[in-house]
């Protein structure tokens, strides 16, 4: 399968089926028609022609909508289109619905909005190759050129655009495909798995989420296409990624460490990554995050009991906790040294106790410094823990490359 016919957009199509709403252990069915298109952002578009109900059943519908406080009512959404895809969904949702009928009429006109937060599209494909392949798409990523490298779950490949894109447009996928001894009963899932892990890393690299709006999985002439809806829409009003490594350099590094990973040693960095990746407005919660994602890797990689240096505190304070972990995997400390550590703690601490806030340029400085040493902290860990080899961005004192483990000035 060519990469073009892969980025061919999905053209819209017509489909017809079914609104399934459980209330309350009773099931209501109500037909429905409508266009199903992707927009150039990977998310799934559907158009709904009017619904034609009783009367007694407009609640039912109206019911659907969300109320303040309350979880999303979900329902399922079942259609066809001539031609034989399918499209599925047990998360569609409705944003709006609006009646209109006259006294006496036996049924009503509704104008509903549906979304959906996962929705399966299931098809055959007019390629007869019998390869099993994942493919992740990913919006607004760069990567040029693309490469290659094989796994035990199958061969990854990994391409983006080479210059700037525009705001979520899909420019770029993580794809990999099955080699001939692997075994098909539990592939997708590993490789949904391998997938997974690689796009958190590519984050962790950029110094932004990659989000997938659109899997596909091709196997023996089928494909499923599933949709997953949200993303960060509109994020210019975000402070920019600070981007930490050149992705050449470090995904031949990292891919073997990530593959052979525990779970249990994964799911800990994955969540220490995602909190340090939160994006915000505020450098303010940028220091509390990169903390906050400081504290889960010291708590799950090296969770001291006692310190020496505080023999009378039941808990060991962050800063012990954070000198424990940086000795445990042996790492540099120029510019991290234990006094500036200690300081960014405490403008966390003033923030989050003392409501403080920025108020001039020597304020700013601090606090932007603090941001720094926390992030530099953990970038050093992460690198550590995926055993990385090569240069990688510093930005303590102004942006420069490092040499990692050594963490010399290149
Ligand atoms: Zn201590």
């Amino acid at each position: 399968m060519s990469d073009e016919k892969r980025s061919e957009p999905f053209p819209p199509q017509r489909f017809e089926g079914e609104i399934i709403v459980d209330e309350q252990g009773s099931e209501h069915r109500f037909p429905v028609h409508l266009t199903v298109s992707v927009d150039n952002s990977g998310q799934l578009k559907l158009d709904t022609d009017p619904i034609y109900v009783p009367i007694n059943m407009i609640l039912v519908l109206k019911g659907l909508l969300g109320r303040p406080g309350k979880d999303i009512p979900l329902f399922k959404l079942e259609c066809e289109s001539k031609d034989g895809k399918r499209l599925t969904s047990d998360s569609a949702h409705l944003t709006s619905c609006y009646d209109s009928f006259q006294v006496g009429d036996a049924k009503a006109k509704i104008t509903v909005t549906i979304r959906t937060f996962t929705a399966r599209l299931n098809m055959s494909t007019a390629d007869s190759s019998t390869h099993t392949v994942l493919v992740f798409r990913l919006p607004m990523f760069k990567c040029f050129p693309s490469f290659k490298c094989k796994t035990s779950v199958g061969v990854v490949q990994i391409a983006g655009a080479a210059k700037t894109v525009k705001q979520n447009e899909l420019s770029g996928i993580i794809h990999i495909s099955a080699l001939e001894n692997n075994n098909p009963n539990d592939w997708q899932k590993r490789a949904d798995q391998l997938l997974k892990r690689l796009r958190l890393v590519l984050s962790f690299a950029r110094g932004a989420s990659l989000f997938t709006p659109i899997v596909e999985c091709y196997h023996q002439g089928n494909v499923e296409v599933t949709f997953y809806s949200g993303g960060r829409k509109g994020n210019s009003d975000m402070m920019p990624p600070i981007p930490h490594l050149a992705l050449h350099e470090f995904i031949p590094s990292v891919v073997p460490v990530v593959e052979k990973m525990d779970n249990e040693k994964w799911g800990a960095l994955g969540t220490a990554i995602n909190w340090w990746l939160v994006p915000t407005s505020y450098r303010e919660v940028r220091l509390l995050t990169a903390i906050t994602a400081l504290e889960c890797a010291v708590y799950n990689f090296a969770n001291l009991k006692k310190c020496e240096c505080h023999p009378s505190y039941k808990h060991p304070p962050l800063k012990c906790r954070i000198e424990h972990l940086l000795n445990k995997l042996v790492i540099n400390r120029d510019v991290i040294e234990h006094d500036k550590i200690e300081a960014a703690i405490k403008v966390r601490n003033r923030i989050v106790h003392n409501s403080y806030t920025p108020e001039n340029n020597a304020d700013d400085k601090e606090l932007w410094e603090s941001v720094l040493t926390v992030r530099e902290v953990m970038v050093r860990i992460v690198l550590s823990l995926l055993e990385f080899k090569g240069n990688y961005s510093s930005y303590v004192g102004g942006m420069h490359l490092r040499e990692f483990p050594s963490c010399k000035l290149v």
